[in-house]
């Protein structure tokens, strides 16, 4: 693979995966040179900076990463300790990316990728030419840079999936989300002007994730402290023992501590569950926003909606450039069946790299979230495996490649082929894992975004 050595590993994204990949790349002597749409380290972190992760600080550092920041004096957080999105960037992803200095570009979107002079159909010389990261600078100028290969990392918080069941903006869902009535990110309740939008109100929470989760429990606490505040839950599928993830089987206490906080919610008749509700339509009425079901159902009125049903990719800036990527989750080919809700997978994703980040276009990754495609299970510790494993490739040490270096934590939560989605749907398994035959991820751990995406609709 390594070619044109002389050029730099363009990396997309500075957020935590991106980031990583820059120290990796940096220990095995590779020039790399990483592309920041937003101002600061993290960006994408930080919009959802007022929710505490799941993940331990023991969990959300890479290796190499603390080697170079352990150059700086910098102080390792307290690893059994929980931080907020905004605690992760201000702590960890902005002193790595202030180590990594001139490598990080800060303001610059990355609008194509290409082949220099060879356009996606072109065989003739194709792998003798560098690559084109086309850019789009903050102040409206465009660059190009020639680099010998691309990690994409650019993650997938710009691309919440809509409300409409069928994977486009449910009917008046665009004019409704344009009004600020249909929102696509967990409310912040510490927020004195987001409370208020909520207090005493009436809210539909869609989506069955970990998002879902907190924003139940969020509306939870503060319907006990202010009268009339009440959730109005809707899921695709039934409520059964896996709705609420992997409760105390999850190897990640707090994320298995979310799915209970909203069971409390449900019990404690803060929120009223909707199941088996798949979103066709919003409509406007005398008192309130109406859900309406691809069966005809509706909804009680409520006052606004929060929509938490996973986020998506964009691959618009790789049109020119050879993928090989699945055709549900739109995930590299052979990363997709470890991670696919719908296809079993005993035990959890396994650790991966190289092998099965690569595509037809050699020296074109995606990695970190974006890697994922719309499967919503993605772990940081997964993005540093991957990304060291991906800098020793490009470094030519295949041994290392190839070599597994991490166990991931495992869901607790068993689902069957399929039945992720469907009403009523339970495997028998429920927490724990016994029962249906095997174990697979929850598809319960990324969904909430900033603004729709319904790319193609
Ligand atoms: C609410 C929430 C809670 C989470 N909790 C956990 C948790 O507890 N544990 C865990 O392991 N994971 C958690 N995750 C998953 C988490 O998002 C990832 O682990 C991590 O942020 C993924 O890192 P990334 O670098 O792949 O992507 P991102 O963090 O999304 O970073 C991508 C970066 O790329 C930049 N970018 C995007 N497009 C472009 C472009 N075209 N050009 C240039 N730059 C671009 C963005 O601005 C951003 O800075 C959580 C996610 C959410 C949303």
């Amino acid at each position: 693979m390594p070619q044109h050595t002389q050029l730099p590993v363009a990396v997309i994204g500075a957020g935590p995966v991106g980031l990583a990949a820059a120290a990796h790349l940096a220990e095995r002597g590779i020039e790399a040179l990483v592309l920041e749409r937003g101002a600061r380290a993290g960006a994408a972190v930080r919009e959802w900076g007022h929710v505490r992760l799941f993940s331990t600080w023991g969990e959300l550092t890479d290796p190499a990463a603390e080697r170079l920041l352990a150059r700086t004096g910098w102080t390792r957080p307290e690893p059994g300790a929980y931080p907020t999105g905004a605690e992760w960037a201000e702590r960890y992803l902005q002193p790595l990316a202030d180590a990594l200095g001139g490598r990080v570009r800060y303001g610059v979107t990355v609008t194509g990728v290409s082949r220099a002079g060879r356009d996606r159909v072109v065989d003739s010389g194709r792998q003798d030419q560098p690559f084109t990261v086309h850019l789009a600078s903050a102040r409206g100028g465009e660059d190009r840079s020639a680099v010998r290969a691309v990690i994409d990392a650019s993650g997938t918080w710009s691309g919440p999936n809509p409300l409409g069941a069928d994977g486009c903006p449910a009917a008046g869902e665009r004019a409704l989300a344009a009004e600020g009535l249909i929102t696509y990110r967990v409310p912040d309740l510490g927020d004195a002007a987001v409370r208020a939008r909520f207090a005493g109100r009436r809210t539909a929470v869609v989506g069955s994730g970990a998002s879902a989760f907190t924003a139940l429990a969020g509306l939870a606490g503060l319907a006990a402290e202010e009268p009339g505040t009440h959730a109005v839950w809707v899921l695709r599928r039934g409520l059964g023992a896996s709705t609420f993830g992997g409760g105390e089987a999850d190897r990640l206490p707090a994320r298995g501590a979310l799915g209970l906080r909203a069971k409390a919610a449900v019990e404690a008749g803060h929120a009223t569950a909707l199941t088996g509700f798949r979103v066709a339509a919003v409509e406007r009425g005398g008192e309130g926003l109406v859900l309406v079901a691809e069966d005809g159902r509706r909804s009680a009125p409520v006052d606004r909606v929060v929509a938490l049903t996973g986020l998506r990719p964009d691959l618009s800036f790789l049109s020119e450039v050879r993928l090989g990527l699945d055709e549900r989750l739109s995930a590299p080919a052979a990363l997709a069946p470890l991670i696919d809700p719908n296809v079993h997978s005993c035990g959890t994703v396994y650790p991966h790299g190289v092998k099965e980040l690569s595509h037809p276009e050699e020296g074109v990754f995606l990695a970190g979230m974006k890697s994922y495609g719309r499967a919503p299970t993605f772990l940081a510790l997964t993005g540093y495996e991957q990304v060291r494993s991906l800098a020793a490739a490009l470094a030519g040490d295949l041994e290392a490649a190839h070599r597994v270096e991490l166990t991931l934590p495992e869901t607790g939560v068993c689902g069957g082929a399929g039945l992720f989605d469907e009403t009523g749907a339970e495997t028998g398994a429920g927490a724990g894992g016994a029962g249906g035959g095997c174990c697979a991820p929850s598809p319960a751990l990324v969904q909430l975004g900033a603004a729709p995406a319904a790319r193609g609709c």
